[in-house]
């Protein structure tokens, strides 16, 4: 039995008789770039994440990237990011000229905590960037009461963590800005590249709509030096039928992860751990194992896909090998990198593949 890691062909095709004609409208509507298609969207996903202002822009790395720049982050300023992340969120903060400074993770949750932002703190900090990494949202109390101490603005990482709760509140209005990433791998992804910025600050989201459009407000009149990044409105168009049934395809993902979580103990492999005020939504469930390797290939010989994330963390990229960190500095993170595998997850599973997964992992881990 083959089970894929995820199937987005299954996505598409699940939501393909409602999205089309609407696409298809889009399309006709001789309106290409942002727009009413666009508005429409935002202000669905605004009420979805209980938050005033929501912005479409091309992709998660520019939603970062616009983020600092909003909040006057540039260069020689210095932002605290999770040692274990996607490269995205320190890449945002290279490209602004301003530099990353790693934040080892709680070993439990794998998310960056109040506490271990406190212990990296160096002068210079401006800003922290907690990411909601795999779905599981960080402990937003507690960070935004260090960061206000700290007098470090707030940018969430939240591309992999649409409609996740911390305390009963959605994601999306704790910090200044939350950034979203819509790539198609994500819980809320479209068919190509998109992302998006939410925010309850009415400022920082008018500097926002400024930057993501060339810093101009009415055609030829650039007030700042801003950037191209827009959402597209067929995009826009497919989100919004996406956006209705993501409730629903995150409780998909959260049966099996109930399932993954009680069949799967006791079996040598470290289990996700779900912390008490927490409500994820299971981007990925991601296990450790001293023998990772082996028992991803084992798995692959069954037909089980699985994948790595991240098997290279950001500090050991050739990209930051200018910064000279070690894995020595950073021994979570490289550890990390050695021992988590990421099951399949996706809300297309059936059940007799999610059988055929806990069967191998009985035999194999
Ligand atoms: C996907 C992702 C991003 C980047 O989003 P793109 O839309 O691919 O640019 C940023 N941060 C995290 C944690 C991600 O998973």
């Amino acid at each position: 039995m083959q089970v894929p890691f995820l199937d987005l062909k299954a996505a598409y095709d699940e939501l393909a008789e409602q999205s089309e004609p609407k696409m298809l409208e889009s399309l006709r509507s001789g309106w290409y770039i942002l727009g009413p298609e666009v508005s429409r969207f935002e202000q669905d996903f605004a009420r979805y994440c209980e938050v005033s202002h929501a912005l479409g822009v091309a992709n998660g790395l520019d939603a970062l990237r616009l983020a600092l720049v909003a909040l006057d982050i540039g260069p020689g300023d210095r932002v605290l990011v999770p040692s274990n992340t996607y490269i995205a969120t320190w890449l945002a903060v290279s490209q602004c000229g301003a530099i990353p400074v790693p934040v080892e993770p709680d070993p439990a949750t794998h998310n960056i905590t109040a506490e271990g932002i406190r212990a990296a703190m160096v002068s210079g900090a401006k800003a922290v960037i907690p990411v909601h990494l795999y779905g599981q949202p960080a402990d937003m109390t507690a960070i935004m009461t260090a960061a206000r101490d700290l007098g470090l603005k707030v940018i969430e990482d939240a591309a992999q963590a649409h409609g996740a709760c911390w305390d009963g509140h959605r994601i999306g209005g704790a910090g200044d800005i939350v950034c979203w990433s819509f790539y198609p791998g994500k819980n809320l992804g479209a068919l190509g590249d998109g992302g998006a910025v939410t925010t309850n600050c009415d400022t920082l989201a008018e500097r926002l709509t400024l930057l993501r459009n060339y810093g101009s407000r009415e055609k030829y009149r650039n007030e700042v030096a801003g950037f191209n990044s827009r959402l597209d409105p067929v995009q826009a168009a497919f989100l919004s039928v996406k956006l209705a049934v993501l409730d629903d395809w995150n409780a998909r993902r959260a049966a099996i992860a109930a399932r993954y979580l009680s069949e799967l103990d006791g079996l040598g492999l470290t289990l996700p751990y779900v912390a008490a005020r927490a409500d994820p939504v299971w981007h990925l469930f991601v296990v450790r194992h001293p023998e990772r390797d082996r028992l991803a290939a084992d798995l692959a010989k069954v037909g089980i896909q699985t994948l790595v994330h991240y098997p290279i963390p950001p500090h050991a990229q050739a990209a930051y090998s200018d910064m000279s960190l070690t894995d020595e500095a950073l021994p979570l993170a490289a550890t990390l990198a050695r021992e988590v595998l990421s099951l399949p997850i996706g809300p297309h599973l059936n059940a007799a593949q999610i059988d055929h997964v806990i069967q191998s992992l009985r035999q194999l881990a």
